[in-house]
């Protein structure tokens, strides 16, 4: 019988969420939901020099406000718990001590400056890195090239040690990855990790097999930078004999800068204008703040499409999903192999097609915090009119009010020239006449267009003289949706007050 489907995002909790690590959770989510299993989330926080106060209450953040929440992790808790894997460090030890028993992995004892003056020693053009590798651990301080009685007493007398994995020499590594099929790697060319650190912490290489197999992961999809680790996982999996279970592997293609070659980066984003995390990140230390896709303005439903298309597609020519259609039809064969780029205009896009199909209801709590953020109180009644008239012109959550400010305060008049250009005696009568009017008009959007057009004939005018002009006066510009749906909404004396003031300015 098989396995029940349990995959798993293991994120090591430094900073901002990229947009990578997002669609790795995604395609994890997918394939859970596709498939009836599990989706974890394990916090890999072993390297506590790493450590970054707020990342991991920031990753759960991010997961709630992508509506991608896992059914196992350090805060939900499961049954494989703990999920924070600095919670788990007594049972990495005991692994790392039978891979050593069997000949698999090895003490090492050198220190800091030991390997600092090798890695000095040994470099040469060719090779500028020298590795700690199978060549290299014979000249080095450890249990393969000591005696075993001193080994036993530099363990008695505390010295610091490491135990790093002894690679093979001239095998070759193979296995299918589900995205880029047969992958191969010779042994020779990958050095000797450190599986357990001398603080007694797991290395992520030992604490990433031990863990996806105590939690029974039968899926690991990660992103392709993590390929190269991929031999020394496999030894490990086969030393401590739990090759049966070992999941199978999807590395994902990166996602790569619009412009050039490589991976996207937090810098690209800053150079060319756009997020590239998922949500604000604040870095504790230096105190930068990084802006993320949400506060951009940009819905989750989006975001996860964008995420989505980015290295997948269900092989017709449909771009906007559901999640429950992402789930239908997601399958991890149909994830491209080579990187995309990332297109910044096509999120925008994305994000535009999602406010226009979003329910007004629910967009007026996104688009109140942006409204009342300038100082203006919102009546969620009033918002919801003038969502439905500005929507179709709004990319971003903040372009509500750049296309609506006018709906709430009295805007300042930034092109008075225009209508200055083309101003007489007769447009100056007719606004007057028009505004005395207005006190016995009915309000309402259809009973004052047709007023304004009476009065356009009776004085020989043509409508277009003053459209563009009334415009001006109520939206400081020449843009916004239908004037008359304006005058409607932000009522008489706000009306009269706006004319008048353009009067005397002109
Ligand atoms: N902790 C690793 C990371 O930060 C996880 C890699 C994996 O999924 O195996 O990306």
């Amino acid at each position: 019988m098989s396995r029940k489907v349990r995959v798993r995002f293991a994120p090591s909790p430094t900073g901002g969420l990229h947009l990578g690590g997002v669609r790795t959770v995604l395609y994890n989510y997918l394939f859970a939901r596709h498939h009836g299993g599990d989706f974890v989330l394990r916090i890999e926080d072993t390297d506590q020099n790493r450590y970054v106060p707020g990342a991991e209450e920031y990753i759960y953040n991010c997961l709630q406000w992508c509506g991608l929440e896992p059914d196992e992790s350090p805060l939900k808790g499961g049954p494989h718990a703990p999920y924070r894997q600095s919670e788990r460090k007594a049972q990495y030890a005991q692994y790392a001590k039978q891979l050593v028993d069997a000949g698999h992995a090895y003490y090492a004892f050198d220190t800091p400056e030991e390997l600092e003056d090798m890695r000095s020693r040994m470099k040469t053009e060719a090779n500028p890195t020298p590795q700690y590798d199978y060549k290299m651990r014979s000249h080095m301080r450890n249990s393969i090239t000591l005696p075993q009685a001193e080994v036993e007493q530099l363990i008695q007398a505390g010295t610091p040690y490491v135990v790093r994995i002894k690679m093979p020499v001239g095998e070759t590594i193979k296995f299918t990855d589900l995205v880029r099929g047969e992958v191969s790697f010779d042994t020779s060319l990958v050095d000797d990790k450190v599986l357990l650190k001398a603080d007694g912490m797991p290395t992520y290489h030992l604490a990433v097999v031990v863990d996806d197999y105590l939690m029974g992961i039968t899926h690991a999809f990660r992103g392709e930078e993590w390929l190269p680790s991929a031999p020394v996982h496999l030894l490990l999996w086969k030393y401590l004999g739990w090759e049966k279970e070992m999941p199978e592997w999807a590395h994902l293609p990166l996602i790569l800068k619009p412009d050039g070659h490589g991976k996207l980066s937090k810098r690209d984003g800053e150079r060319l204008g756009f997020p590239v995390f998922a949500m604000n990140w604040a870095d504790p230390k230096t105190g930068e703040l990084t802006q993320g896709f949400k506060e951009r303005g940009f819905l989750s439903e989006a975001f996860i499409n964008i995420l989505a298309m980015l290295g997948w597609n269900d092989g017709t020519e449909q771009e906007i999903y559901s999640l429950d259609e992402l789930v239908k039809q997601f399958s991890i064969d149909r994830v491209h192999k080579g990187g995309a780029k990332f297109d910044y205009e096509k999120a925008k896009w994305f994000n535009h097609q999602y406010i226009q199909r979003k329910p007004t209801e629910e967009l007026v709590p996104l688009v109140t915090p942006y409204i009342a953020d300038k100082g203006v109180t919102v009546d969620a009644g009033y918002l919801h009119k003038v969502i439905d008239l500005v929507k179709e012109r709004c990319t971003l959550l903040p372009d509500f009010w750049e296309q609506g400010h006018f709906f709430f305060t009295t805007p300042e008049i930034t092109e008075l020239q225009a209508i200055k250009d083309k101003w007489n005696e007769q447009k100056k009568t007719f606004f007057e006449t028009w505004m005395a009017g207005l006190d016995s008009a009915s309000w309402a959007h259809d009973a004052l267009e047709a007023n304004f057009n009476e009065l356009v004939a009776a004085q020989g005018l043509k409508k277009g003289d003053v459209m563009l002009p009334l415009r001006i006066m109520l939206v400081g510009g020449k843009y916004g949706p239908h004037v008359f749906n304006i005058v409607e909404m932000i009522g008489k004396e706000e009306t009269k007050k706006r004319i008048e003031n353009a009067l005397n300015a002109l």
